[in-house]
Order: C-alpha cells, then structure tokens, then sequence
C-alpha cells in the first residue's frame, strides 16, 4: 500500500461546485505530490437527500477537470455491514448505546445530556445509537496541517449519534469506518468539517483505528458573505474541460498557489501538472473562509 493515500468524498445532493472543486483539487494535489493515491468516495448514505444521477454527474465533472482517481469508487450505500459491524463492537465495550430521547426532550441542553447511558431508553421506542462521551476519552486533540494544534474537551462535544432513528447511519461513524478500511493516510477537506473531526478522532480512539493526517482549508465563500452549497444555489461545475479550463485557474488562485496568469486557458492537463510540481501547503494563508475575487461560474 502506498504511504500517501488520500480520498475525494462527496455527498451527491447535488453537482459539485466551485467550493467543491477547491476542496478536490487540494486533495488531489497533495496526494499526487507525495507520489500517493487519490480514491473517490461517494457518501450516499442518506438516500432521500441523493437525487438520481447526481452522483454520475459529479465523476464527470471530476473527470472533466482531469481529476482522475485511483480504484473502484467506494459507495457508502454499500457499506451496511461494515458500519454494523463497528456499532457492535462499541455497544460490546459499553462505549454505544440506544436512545429513545428526541430533540425536543434536551433542547435546552447544549449537548444531549446521555439520560440513556445507563440502559434508561424507552423499550420499545424507535432508538438511535450514541457515542457515550464520558467513558475513557480523552481529550481529542490533532495537529491541523493548516490550522495547526486543536483540542477539544469530550465533555462538551456530548453523545454523538452513530445510527439514527431512522436506521440510517450517521455520518461521523461512516466516515471514521470509510477513511480506515479505504487506508486513507491523509484527509484534505473545508473548514466546515474541522469541528467534525474530534468526532471522528475519539471514534478513531474508541475503535482503535489508525489517525488520518488533516488539513482543513478556508472556505470559499460566494457572494453575501455565504458559503458555496448546494443549499444555497451555487452553481454547477461543467463536465467539458474546455469550459473547466478557467474554473480550474480560479481554484488554484483560491488556494493561494499563485498561477501564472497566462496558465488560465491551458487544457486541465498542463494546468494539473503545473499545480503538482508548485503545490505548497506552506502558501495557503490559514483563514476560516476566502472569499473569491471574482464570480468564478
Ligand atoms: N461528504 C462530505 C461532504 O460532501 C465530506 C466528508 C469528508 O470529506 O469527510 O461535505
């Protein structure tokens, strides 16, 4: 296996967009860089929120940027098993447990108070799973590549949900199973997911699992100071690499690699092989959010 391996990992609510380029790209790079792999994920464990066909969509706008991964693509609606799996093997250690409570019960809690730690779920209730948070963790602490030392206390992060109600699985027990069976070394992602990440740390912990590498990068933001999502109309990337050419520019400019000018119409091709031999992670200035000179789609 090779030492660097890093991964892709959308959800397919939609079609990626200029925010997820940057992130993409970014992974990219630092893998190929390091002479790793890149693997593609698509995190589809919440059908109801996947439309159809979104997720082609998003390989072929990866593909039209030249954004080639390596492997199968790695479907989390296929993955049932491996997150049972490792839900009992945490409910075996007393470390998960049921709970019947709803939203409405702690909502003047800050965190979920774990009245159902000590087995106090409502039998016959429909029941999510819980992390229990007061049981040998320690504080979650990592060297951000970008953000440098965190460390969050597991008292005030409270009992996350691994499976909902619903029996649909959560996505920080997705992810933390996802990232070790894949043998994901280095994980390159937003800002947004940096206050997901003990989380997924003391899962790591709980389930003695490998740590990932992380790095976190600035948001970019689109226009009233919001962040480009789905949810918020950004628009799509196209899937032709010649309409990718210019859009692929803006996404080095975003991550502060400083192209030349000249390099905005080269086919994705040159303009991949220019951001590998100049990627410096050293450049990126380490704000929470960036916001883009001009409309970049
Ligand atoms: N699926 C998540 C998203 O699209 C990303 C998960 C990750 O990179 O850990 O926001």
């Amino acid at each position: 296996m090779p030492r660097y391996r890093g991964r892709f990992a959308p959800t397919p609510s939609g079609p990626l967009h200029f925010g997820s380029l940057v992130a993409a790209l970014a992974s990219f790079l630092d893998a190929r860089l390091a002479g790793g792999e890149w693997r593609l994920r698509i995190e589809d464990i919440d059908p109801p929120r996947c439309p159809p066909g979104a997720a082609d969509t998003i390989q072929r706008q990866l593909e039209a940027f030249g954004l080639h991964w390596d492997g199968p693509v790695l479907w989390q609606h296929d993955r049932d098993d491996a997150y049972a799996a490792a839900l009992s093997r945490l409910a075996a250690q007393g470390l998960a447990y049921p709970c019947s409570c709803s939203r409405k019960q702690w909502r003047d809690h800050a965190v979920y108070p774990g009245w159902c730690r000590d087995g106090l779920s409502a039998p016959d209730a429909p029941a999510a799973w819980r992390l229990r948070s007061d049981r040998g963790l320690r504080p979650v602490t990592w060297e951000d590549r970008l953000f440098g030392h965190q460390h969050f206390d597991p008292a005030l992060l409270g009992d996350v949900v691994l499976q909902r109600k619903d029996g649909l699985w959560a996505y920080q027990l997705a992810v933390v199973v996802d990232d070790a069976d894949q043998g994901i070394s280095d994980v390159v992602r937003g800002f947004d997911l940096l206050d997901n990440t003990p989380w997924q740390r003391a899962l790591q912990h709980a389930l003695d699992l490998p740590a990932p590498r992380y790095l976190h990068l600035p948001l970019v933001m689109g226009e009233g100071d919001q962040k480009l999502s789905k949810q918020n109309h950004a628009p799509p990337l196209p899937a032709e690499e010649q309409a990718a050419r210019p859009l692929l520019h803006a996404a080095l400019v975003a991550l502060d690699q400083a192209p030349p000018a000249d390099l905005a119409a080269a086919p994705v091709a040159e303009q991949l092989a220019w951001g590998i031999a100049h990627w410096s992670v050293a450049r990126i200035r380490p704000q929470s959010t960036r916001r883009v000179a001009a409309r970049p789609c």
